[in-house]
């Protein structure tokens, strides 16, 4: 083995090591404005639950926006999954954010199909064949609670019934990393605490979670990590951490 190769491979150990999502020294900084992420190392292991937490425009977005892809680092290093994401390619994206799941504050469904179809998207998109979509669907919409509503259109349900159907598309392929961007922003308490609860099993059977909230409540009931944000840097991140108080 020549000395760049092992280079290479003391590389990627180091990588795998910091598990699934590592970012070494990320700046973003958008074509206005000052910088919105300005130095974020940070790794997040297999497995991990993690909230983010942080005024409003202090990064949280575009930080989840970079692990997503869609957006690009302005410099420093992003890897997820092992994939340098400054060098994925266009025609490589697709097939990298199939492990990964992804929910919003606003559901951002189909409104014009049901329940079914709004999963049974998502798996066609990866031509998962017929048979095995009859079986997923009704799988996973029972796992969010969903089991008799398959056939209602999604916008004649409410917020917390459609954000399940957004969590249940985004699990329905089975990915290793489930980011959700302020999930509860839209939702009522019960609703709320019944989304989180729902992301607490979805990390207990091995999928890495990552949320973003505002809701301090939640955070310092549930004694995850914590990683708060300010002006585009991280000001803390402990284990079994609470919201921490702006200002
Ligand atoms: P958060 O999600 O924590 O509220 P964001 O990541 O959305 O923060 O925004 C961080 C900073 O980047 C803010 O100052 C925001 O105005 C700015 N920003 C976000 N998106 C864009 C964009 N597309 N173009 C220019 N500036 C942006
Ligand atoms: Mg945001």
């Amino acid at each position: 083995m020549g000395k760049k190769e092992l280079l290479r491979k003391r590389r990627e150990k180091l990588i795998e090591e910091k598990g699934v999502i590592y970012l070494d020294n990320v700046r973003k900084v958008y074509s206005t404005g000052s910088p919105a992420l300005n130095g974020i190392t940070l790794g997040i292991g297999k497995g991990e639950f993690v909230f983010i937490v942080g005024d409003s425009g202090s990064g949280k977005s575009t930080l989840i926006k970079l692990l997503l892809r869609e957006l690009t680092a302005t410099s420093g290093e992003v890897y997820v999954m092992g994939s340098d994401l400054a060098k994925l390619k266009h025609r490589q994206v697709p097939r990298f954010r199939r492990n990964l799941g992804v929910v919003f504050q606003d559901f951002r469904l189909l409104n014009d199909r049901n329940v079914y179809e709004n999963v049974a998207f998502a798996q066609r998109i990866v031509e998962t064949p017929a048979m095995e979509i009859r079986r997923n669907v009704p799988a996973i919409l029972a796992t969010v609670g969903l089991a008799g509503k398959y056939k209602a259109k999604t916008k004649e349900l409410s917020g917390g019934e459609q954000q399940r159907v957004a969590l249940a598309r985004a699990l329905v392929n089975k990915p290793s990393i489930l980011l959700a961007d302020e999930p509860t922003g839209n939702l009522d308490p019960k609703n709320s605490w019944e989304i989180m609860g729902l992301l607490e099993e979805i990390n207990e059977s091995g999928t890495t979670v990552v949320v973003v909230t505002h809701n301090r409540e939640i955070v310092n009931a549930m004694h995850k990590r914590v990683i708060t944000m300010r002006k585009g840097v991280i000001v803390s991140d402990e284990e079994g951490g609470e919201y921490i108080d702006e200002d």
